[in-house]
C-alpha cells in the first residue's frame, strides 16, 4: 500500500494541485461522449485491456487523495523502472465509472493535463507539448483519427502556458518535474521503439491494434535498458542541481 508520509509542505502542495485545472475546454467531454475516460472506439478494438480509463497517479499526489480526495479501496496497480539502487513508481488504476469524476475517484494530475504532457527543461522552461496518454501517442503515429478536439490545440496551450508560466509553474517543483521529464523519456523511447517495429507499424486496424495489445502488455515497446540509463542521467542532474532525491 502507499506508506508514504507527507510532509506539511507537501501537504499544502497537493492541495494546490488538487485545485488546480490546466486545461480549460469546459464541456469538451460532449463533443465526444467522454472518449478519453472509456477509450470505446471500435477503431481501438482492446481484448485484453480492461474497458474505461486509467487513472495515473503519483505516489505522493496518491498519498494526499487517498487521504483528502476519493480513491476505491483497491489497491492501485504500480509501474516501476529502476535507476541506480532505486525503483521510480507510477500508480494507476481503471477508472471505470463512466466519466464519473468525483463520484468514485477524485481527478488525478494525469487526468487534469490530458490530452498534453508538458515538456520541461530541467531548468523548469516548457520547451514543448507532446500527447501524455499513450493510445493518442500511438494513434498519431498510425495516423488513425480520435474523437478529441483538445489534441489539436497543442499550439494554443504552448503559447498559453509560455506566456503565462504562473499558470503551470506548480508543474516546475521537483519532485513533480522529475516525474514529468520521466514522462518525456518515457515517451520517446515508446515512440522510438514502435517505429523501429516495422512489422507491427506496416499493419493497420484491427490487426494493428490486436498485435500491439499483445507487445504493449508484454513491456515489448519500451527499451528498458535505455529507459533506466536516461533516467539515471536525468536523476544525477535532478540531484546536482536540486539536491533532488527520490525516496
Ligand atoms: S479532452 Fe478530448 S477526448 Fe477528453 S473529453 Fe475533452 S474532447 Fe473528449
Ligand atoms: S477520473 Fe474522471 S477524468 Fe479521469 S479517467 Fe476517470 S472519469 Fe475520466
Amino acid at each position: 500500500m502507499n506508506n508514504l508520509t507527507l510532509l506539511s509542505q507537501e501537504i499544502i502542495y497537493w492541495q494546490k494541485i488538487f485545485n488546480s485545472e490546466f486545461i480549460f475546454e469546459t464541456g469538451c467531454y460532449k463533443t465526444c461522449s467522454s472518449f478519453c475516460c472509456r477509450w470505446e472506439s471500435k477503431d481501438m478494438p482492446f481484448r485484453i485491456i480492461p474497458k474505461g480509463g486509467t487513472l495515473f497517479y503519483l505516489p505522493k499526489e496518491y498519498a494526499y487523495i487517498s487521504e483528502y480526495g476519493k480513491v476505491t479501496e483497491l489497491e492501485p496497480f504500480k509501474m516501476k523502472a529502476k535507476f541506480f539502487d532505486k525503483e521510480i513508481t507510477l500508480y494507476y488504476k481503471h477508472c471505470n465509472d463512466d466519466a464519473n469524476c468525483n463520484i468514485k475517484f477524485s481527478r488525478s494530475l494525469y487526468c487534469k493535463l490530458y490530452p498534453f504532457l508538458p515538456v520541461f527543461d530541467i531548468d523548469g522552461n516548457l520547451k514543448d507539448i507532446k500527447y501524455i496518454s499513450v493510445y493518442d501517442v500511438t494513434a498519431e503515429i498510425i495516423k488513425q483519427k480520435t474523437p478529441c478536439y483538445v489534441k489539436d490545440l497543442k499550439e494554443k496551450y504552448l503559447k498559453h502556458w509560455q506566456e503565462n508560466p504562473e499558470t503551470i509553474s506548480l508543474l516546475t517543483e521537483p519532485y513533480t518535474l522529475f516525474y514529468l521529464m520521466v514522462g518525456n523519456i518515457l515517451h520517446d523511447n515508446y515512440v522510438k521503439t514502435l517505429t523501429n517495429n516495422l512489422e507491427l507499424i506496416s499493419l493497420t486496424g484491427n490487426m494493428f491494434w490486436k498485435k500491439w495489445e499483445k507487445l504493449y502488455l508484454a513491456g515489448k515497446l519500451i527499451n528498458k535498458a535505455q529507459l533506466e540509463h536516461d533516467i539515471e542521467i536525468l536523476y544525477l542532474e535532478m540531484n546536482k542541481k536540486y539536491n533532488f532525491v527520490y525516496e
